[in-house]
Formats: C-alpha cells, sequence, structure tokens
C-alpha cells in the first residue's frame, strides 16, 4: 500500500486538449490512487499564447473525458500577485539581479547549453548593469543560491530511487520575463507547494526542469514532493504525433464519432501508460 498522493495535472491551454494531455492527466488521476486528491491547475500565465477562449474549450474538453478536479480548478493567471510576492523575498535575499542582455546579445556571447537544451546564460548582467530603454529580465543567481543551499539538490524519482540534481548546469535562469513578469519555474513551484502536490506527475520532456524547480523549493523552505514523469506518447511510426494518430486533438476526435472511454483507452494512451512508472496497486484494472 502507498499512501495517498496529492496529484496534478498542469496543462498550458495554448492548443487545444490533444492525447498527450489525456495520458498526463490520466497519469496523474491513476497516481493519486482511490483515496489521494487529484488538481486540474491551468498554466495561462503567458497572456499572448494562452486565450480565454482556449482555456474554455481546454476545460470543456476535460469535463466531456470525466477528468474532474477533486478540488476547484486553480487558474495561475488569477494570482500573479502571489507570484510577484515570492520574487520579492528572493530580491530581498539578494539572489535575483535584472538583466538587460536581449536574445541575440546572449546567443552571440553563450558557450554552454543546460541539460534541457536551453542556451546558459553567459553572466553579462550578473554583478550589475543597467540600461534606460530596456525593461529588465530577473535572473536567479544560481551560484550565489547554491551557496546559501550549500548543495545541489537532488530528487526522489518514483521508480527510480534518488536522482542528482544539476541545477549548477543550469547557470541563471530567468524567474521574471519581461513580458509577464513571472515565469513557469517559479508559479508551478509556489502552486505546487501551496496546493499540497505530494507527487510531481508530468511528461519525461519536463525531467530536467526538476533539477532547478527543487532549488527554488529549498530557498523558499516548501515542502519536496516526489516526481513521477510518464512516458511521451509517440505517433504509431514511432515518430511524433501525426494527425492521423489523434493530435489534431481531442475535439476532433468527438466530432468523429469518438466515446470519452474510447479516447481515454487510445492505444497510444494505453502505450504511453504502459510505459510509465505506475505502482501495483495503482494500476487500472482495464
Ligand atoms: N504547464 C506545463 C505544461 O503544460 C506543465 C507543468 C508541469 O507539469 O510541471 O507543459
Amino acid at each position: 500500500m502507498t499512501l495517498p498522493a496529492t496529484t496534478r495535472f498542469a496543462p498550458s491551454p495554448t492548443g487545444f486538449l490533444h492525447l498527450g494531455h489525456v495520458v498526463s492527466g490520466l497519469y496523474s488521476r491513476i497516481m493519486a490512487g482511490e483515496s489521494g486528491r487529484f488538481l486540474i491547475r491551468i498554466e495561462d500565465i503567458d497572456t499572448t499564447r494562452c486565450t480565454p477562449e482556449l482555456t474554455a474549450a481546454l476545460r470543456e474538453d476535460l469535463d466531456w473525458l470525466g477528468l474532474s478536479s477533486d478540488e476547484p480548478v486553480r487558474q495561475q493567471s488569477r494570482h500573479l500577485l502571489q507570484y510577484q510576492a515570492v520574487l520579492d523575498i528572493l530580491r530581498e535575499r539578494r539572489l535575483l539581479y535584472p538583466c538587460f542582455c536581449t536574445r541575440r546579445e546572449i546567443a552571440d556571447a553563450a558557450t554552454q547549453t543546460a541539460p534541457d537544451g536551453s542556451v546558459v546564460y553567459p553572466g553579462t548582467c550578473r554583478h550589475g548593469a543597467s540600461h534606460a530603454d530596456r525593461e529588465p529580465v530577473w535572473r536567479l543567481d544560481m551560484g550565489r543560491a547554491l551557496d546559501v543551499l550549500q548543495q545541489v539538490p537532488g530528487w526522489q524519482e518514483l521508480g527510480r530511487g534518488r536522482i542528482a540534481g544539476q541545477a549548477d548546469a543550469f547557470g541563471d535562469i530567468v524567474l521574471a520575463r519581461r513580458d509577464t513578469g513571472v515565469s513557469y519555474h517559479l508559479c508551478v513551484t509556489h502552486d505546487d507547494a501551496l496546493q499540497g502536490v505530494t507527487t510531481v506527475t508530468r511528461g519525461r520532456d519536463l525531467y530536467e526542469a526538476t533539477s532547478v524547480q527543487r532549488v527554488l523549493q529549498e530557498l523558499m523552505g516548501w515542502p519536496e514532493p516526489v516526481y513521477a514523469h510518464h512516458a511521451l506518447i509517440m505517433g504509431a511510426d514511432g515518430q511524433k504525433l501525426s494527425k492521423r494518430d489523434g493530435a489534431e486533438g481531442v475535439r476532433a476526435l468527438r466530432q468523429e464519432g469518438w466515446t470519452a472511454r474510447l479516447v481515454l483507452d487510445h492505444p497510444l494512451v494505453r502505450q504511453a501508460l504502459a510505459a510509465s512508472f505506475i505502482p501495483a496497486d495503482r494500476r487500472p484494472d482495464r
């Protein structure tokens, strides 16, 4: 028996619900178990890509599928002040600094790539910079942060054990973007802590991001959840999901006459779940 977990499915409504989301949502629901809590959170801080129409469509599709949150759905764009408060704390602790570099300037000066494939910031503005005509982004001084923590935090990956963190290889990541004033890493860790998420479930594409998120949790004194990264869905030919495979979205499948049950049981969904870690007592009898 495993203890009851609180899990969450945290989609960003940048498009319609697709089979990849179905895997994530279902995996999260399964990992919560019978007696756990399953939460849905809408991660819509990027207001240029996430529109109210897409959010409404996403929620409607989830309702149709019967994937419902055990608590009211949290929508990140409604809580921006809470994230700003975290930034203020980190700023006061001199763990953030403003950076005025353009993308181009960074690309020209950068020499390293982070474990997630992003460019490592070369540190140009770390020791002070200002620019009259440019709005800054705010970066975490990773060196300072790791000095404060006196360790590079790792994490517990269900089915695999303790994983060594690699936050030092990410460099000074952006915590407050120029356009939105916040960032994915900031909001996701804040909300996981606020909502009492014990088991972070999500796709393997976000495995590397865990290193960075663990640093924020430790700096803020937030609890350490365990992680379970599920296998990603693949097209029938092992390649990127194609329209024929259902990449056009749940809505389109529904229009073609698929029932919710059939979508949840889609061979590609089953395949991804079969390749993911699920404790024996949580495996659905299907
Ligand atoms: N909102 C993120 C996404 O849709 C997922 C965040 C997470 O699960 O940590 O990719």
